[in-house]
């Protein structure tokens, strides 16, 4: 591409990015990062890249909670133009360890989901033990054998099949039952002869309760994200209370303050229902949010869209300034 095509198309995509902002400027967006780093790692955003997005949204947008803004939205205040929300789901140290100190750096608020089973280290998140499994076996194969859809072979050896075939046992863990999924990937660990701690091993490691503490006391609001993770739609009323309501209980026990914000575990339209929906509104959250986008960002305070962002800073600005937003008004 010759300069002077770069640079018209660089314009015309500033020029976008202007207009989409101004055009969807009283839409707040809600962000939805997973995992940090120091350096590049696979899957995990870089102190560096964060750094910067936290920057760009300290310079020219307004950064609240979640709970902040439905707060407003349900008293009918007005809300900032080009107002942000960042979460992070899941709780895990290196939100503490890399993203906190910049948040805090910076004075800008974030909400974080925080599963609480895992905070207890009393669990796995369970795609990291399969991802442990698949990347400490020492065999250079397996067959996945799906119940109903027959057997596939999974060959092991580089490190893209090993990633090929972390995601192939994930869809397939997604599609069976709780129970199921835990029986599963225990009998994997034994057909992949890999041992594994009760506790999650150092790179997949929680945060502690002190440092939650520590974070809900410097502008950091702390949110739930269930016990254990599950897949919410496959559970009855019972286990929804347990896992919703007491991810709540046990939060609230430890930090001795109110916790209002819900996130639903994977959060695909599929992963939860109105029953869900109905025992998370019964255990008292006043927010809750899904893990994709459509046009109905806000119509439901228990239901609210966020746009998954990592470490391409053209998607951050399109996401940021409602090039996306526009694209699902039209969609
Ligand atoms: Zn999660």
């Amino acid at each position: 591409m010759s300069l002077k095509t770069t640079l018209v198309s660089t314009a015309c995509m500033l020029g976008g990015f202007h207009l989409a902002k101004q055009l969807t400027a009283g839409t707040p967006k809600v962000l939805m990062y997973h995992r940090f780093s120091d350096g590049e790692e696979h899957r995990k955003l870089s102190v560096a890249a964060f750094s910067r997005q936290i920057e760009i949204l300290k310079r020219g947008y307004n950064v609240l909670t979640i709970s902040a803004i439905c707060e407003a939205m349900r008293q009918g205040q007005p809300i900032p133009k080009h107002t942000i929300a960042i979460t992070v789901d899941d709780g895990y140290d290196d939100f503490y360890r890399f993203a906190y100190p910049v948040l805090k750096h910076y004075e800008l608020p974030a909400t974080i989901y925080v599963t609480t089973d895992f905070i207890d280290r009393k669990l796995w998140l369970w795609p990291d033990k399969v991802a442990y499994l698949v990347n400490h076996t020492r065999l250079n194969r397996m067959t996945l054998s799906m119940e109903g859809l027959g057997d596939r072979v999974l060959p092991l050896t580089t490190t893209t099949e090993r990633h090929a075939a972390w995601l192939a046992l994930n869809d397939y863990c997604v599609s069976i039952n709780h129970q199921a999924r835990l029986d599963f990937i225990d009998q994997l660990a034994r057909d992949l002869a890999v041992t594994v701690t009760p506790e999650p091993a150092d790179e997949y490691a929680p945060m502690s309760w002190e440092a939650l503490c520590e974070v809900a006391a410097n502008g950091i609001e702390i949110g739930a994200h269930s016990r254990t993770h599950p897949v919410l739609s496959t559970l009855d009323r019972d286990s929804l209370r347990a896992e919703i309501q007491g991810s709540k209980t046990r939060i609230e026990q430890m930090l001795l303050q109110p916790i209002n914000a819900f996130c639903y575990p994977n959060g695909q339209r599929e992963d939860y229902n109105d029953l869900v929906k109905q025992v998370v509104i019964e255990s008292g959250f006043s927010t809750a949010t899904a893990a994709f986008h459509d046009k109905a960002i806000w119509e439901d305070y228990h239901e609210i869209r966020r746009y998954s962002v990592w470490n391409d800073l053209i998607h951050f600005r399109k996401v940021i300034n409602g090039v996306e937003t526009l694209s699902d008004r039209l969609a």
